[in-house]
């Protein structure tokens, strides 16, 4: 069994920064229209190497950084952390305002198959149903 167990953003869509643990058991998110809840989803999916504008809700892979009138930063990172059994994996996906991605496995630089290749083993897919997005959920 693996869990998500804590997300942090930086400059990542409308999150200048946060951190939200996922604590066991159930987890809610709640806010009014627009306060960022989806985007905390496309969040994990983006950390999780998703390559889907659509998925992603943005017209260009720059869209994603922060463009609060605070903006200070050229880059978008968003780090996951998932706990197994007897290993922790914390994933890194950082974007440059060009919209290059870089992705790190527990600090170490890797490619973007290695990410997909890892959660396949985890059983973790981005297009499966452990997330289930708010356009999914009305056409189900
Ligand atoms: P709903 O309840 O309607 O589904 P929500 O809580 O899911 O709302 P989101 O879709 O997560 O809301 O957030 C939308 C907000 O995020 C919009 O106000 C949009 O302007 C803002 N946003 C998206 N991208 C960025 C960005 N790059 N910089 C700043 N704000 C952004
Ligand atoms: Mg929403």
């Amino acid at each position: 069994m693996i869990r998500l167990t804590k997300l942090r953003m930086k400059n990542f869509k409308s999150f200048k920064q946060a951190t939200i643990p996922f604590s066991n058991g159930f987890t809610v998110i709640a806010g009014p229209n627009g306060s960022g809840k989806s985007n905390i989803m496309d969040a994990v999916l983006f950390a999780l190497g998703e390559t889907s504008l659509k998925s992603l809700r943005a017209g260009r892979l720059t869209d994603l950084v922060y463009g609060g009138r605070d903006n200070t930063d050229n880059y978008a990172v968003v780090n996951l952390t998932l706990e197994g059994k007897n290993q922790t994996y914390e994933l890194s996906r950082m974007i440059d305002r060009q919209g290059k991605s870089v992705y790190r496995l527990n600090e170490k630089r890797v490619t973007l198959s290695e990410i997909h290749n890892l959660m396949g083993e985890l059983g973790v897919r981005v297009d499966g149903h452990n997330l289930v997005s708010q356009g999914d959920l009305l056409r189900i």
